[in-house]
Formats: structure tokens, sequence, C-alpha cells
């Protein structure tokens, strides 16, 4: 790399300014700082490595973040005790916003099963410090959602982990795409007005409304077009069951689909790093 060119991916140091519960299940999470003037999301589902402080910690524990070698600072970060290093969890910029001053949003899903990122998010504060491994150009690697450029129609599921990429997904689409959205959420009151200039047919599947699984509700839906182009994301038992759906059963080109596990039932992030992705297994 010369020194012309942006690393695709640097650290930032953010506080928190301000929360707001989004519904039973999503809270909103502002983060603000100096270092963002140099963040660029690409949108969509852009994601990002979020690094948290254990409880009683003022901050997240990390090496020096000085180092233009971002590998150099994660084999750092590892080799620290693991009760005493930054949880690293994964994460969407649900929106970045530059003016009148440089904010971006993360949505948190609150769960049961309560994790280090649930609970931090849960009782998150203005002036709580994270450290962020996130975007400095905006065409990056964490933007998965690569529509074709023929393509004549989406189908899009996500469950509540994946709303906050979906709902970014659905503001970026191009005007009068046709697109049939499936998105998943615990309860009732989880459902939110989403803002799209496409012609969105949006089914909202809620789970204590007796939702059907993730394959019976897709099953009858009509991709109009001739190129239909997939974006599947949330817990992976249902996005595997999702990819053998459309890869075997409906025979769609598994390079016009994209399926993203956010989280796995039972299995912790740091677990599921070590295990093998079930979701990019064969159909
Ligand atoms: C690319 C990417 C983008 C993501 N974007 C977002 C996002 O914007 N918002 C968001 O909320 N999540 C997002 N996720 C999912 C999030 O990283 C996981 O849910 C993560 O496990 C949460 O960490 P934790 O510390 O709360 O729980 P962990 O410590 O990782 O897990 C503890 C327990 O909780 C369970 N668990 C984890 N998440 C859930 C859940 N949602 N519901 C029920 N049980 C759960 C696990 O199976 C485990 O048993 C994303 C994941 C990826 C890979």
């Amino acid at each position: 790399m010369t020194h012309a060119e942006t690393a695709p991916f640097q650290f930032f140091r953010l506080q928190v300014d301000r929360t707001r519960r989004l519904g039973p299940s999503l809270v909103r999470v502002t983060f603000t700082g100096d270092d963002l003037k140099n963040f660029a999301a690409g949108g969509r589902d852009q994601s990002l490595s979020l690094f948290l402080p254990h409880p009683g910690q003022e901050a997240p524990v990390l090496p020096p973040l000085d180092n233009p070698d971002m590998y150099a600072i994660l084999g750092a970060w590892r080799a620290l005790p693991e009760d005493e290093r930054a949880v690293m969890r994964s994460y969407t910029v649900r929106e970045q916003r530059t003016e009148p001053v440089n904010e971006v949003d993360i949505d948190f899903a609150l769960h049961e099963d309560g994790g280090p990122a649930c609970r931090w998010a849960a009782q998150a504060k203005p002036g709580d410090r994270v450290v962020v491994l996130g975007p400095a150009v905006a065409d990056n690697t964490g933007v998965r959602f690569r529509l074709p450029e023929d393509a004549d129609s989406v189908l899009i599921w996500a469950d509540e982990t994946a709303l906050p990429a979906a709902s970014a997904i659905l503001e970026w689409l191009p005007a009068e795409t046709r697109a049939q959205v499936f998105l998943e959420v615990p309860y009732s009151g989880d459902r939110a007005e989403l803002a799209t200039r496409a012609d969105a047919t949006v089914t909202w599947l809620v789970r204590e409304e007796g939702a059907p699984s993730a394959v019976d509700a897709v099953r009858d839906a009509e991709l109009p077009g001739e190129a239909p182009y997939v974006w599947i994301a949330g817990e992976s038992g249902a996005v595997k069951a999702l990819r053998r759906h459309f890869v075997r059963e409906r025979e769609l080109d598994r390079r016009r689909v994209t399926f993203v596990g956010y989280w796995r039932k039972g299995l912790s992030e740091d677990a599921l790093r070590e295990v093998p992705d079930e979701t990019q297994e064969d159909a």
C-alpha cells in the first residue's frame, strides 16, 4: 500500500452520545467521536467489529491503536487475557450522518440469552467508550449486499439482528426496484416504519403472533422478473434452511444469493468463530 491509499478498515475510538428504545427488542445507540471524520460507511448491510469493555472496565482494553497494521493490532489484542481484553462482536452501521455532526447509529437486538454485547447495549449511557474496527473507504468488503446490474427484483429475509441491515438496504435500493421483504421479529411492537423508494412489499413475521418458519414464510413468494437477487441474514439455522430452499428447491443461481449467518442458537460469537460456517456449506 502506498501513502496515497487509505486502508479499507481502521480503528475508531467512539463514545455513546444517546440511546433510544425502538421497540421491545431493539435499542438504538448513537455514537460520536473526533475519529468519525475518517469513517466512511458504504450503506446497505455495512458491518463493523465492535470492541466493548467488560463490566467494571471504563473502556475496552486493546493494544495501542496507532499501529497502521490492523492485523498486528488484532494479533496483539488476541494475545491479551480473555477476561481482560475487549469483547469483540459484529454489528451493522444502521446509519452514518455527517451533518450537522458526525454520528453513527447501531441498533442492538436485546435477547434473553443476554451475551456481553446485549447486556452492554441495554445499559449504555452517554459517555460510555467503545472501539470500532470499521470502514475508512465506502467500497469495502463489509458491504455484502451487492445488487447485480441486471437484477430486476430483490427478495430479502431478515430476523431482528438483520433488521438494521435490511432497513438500510431498503433506504438504499434504487427507486421502483421490485422487492419482497420478510422481516421476522419477536414481538408485535417490533414492527417499524421503513423508508424506501423501492416498490417493496413488506411482510412482518412476528414470533409471538405464531409466525411460520422462515422457509414456510417465503415458500409461496413470487420472485418477479427474470433476474432476481436474494439477500438473507439472521440466525444461522434459518439462513441455512433458506439457502437450501432457494438454491436447491428453486434452483436459483448461487451467485445471485447472499446468505450471512449473523448468530447461532446456543453459541456465543466467540464460539461461532471457532466452528465451520454452516450457512456456507453446500446447499
Ligand atoms: C455481519 C454481522 C452483522 C450484525 N449486525 C447486527 C446488528 O446490527 N444488530 C444486532 O443486534 N446484531 C447484529 N449481529 C448479530 C450479533 O453479532 C450477535 O447476535 C451476537 O451474538 C450478539 O452478541 P452478544 O454478546 O449479545 O451474545 P453472544 O455472547 O455472542 O451470545 C450469547 C448467547 O446469546 C445467543 N444470542 C446471540 N444473539 C442472539 C439473538 N439476537 N437472539 C437470541 N439469542 C441470541 C447466542 O446463541 C448465545 O447462546 C450481526 C452479526 C454479523 C455477523
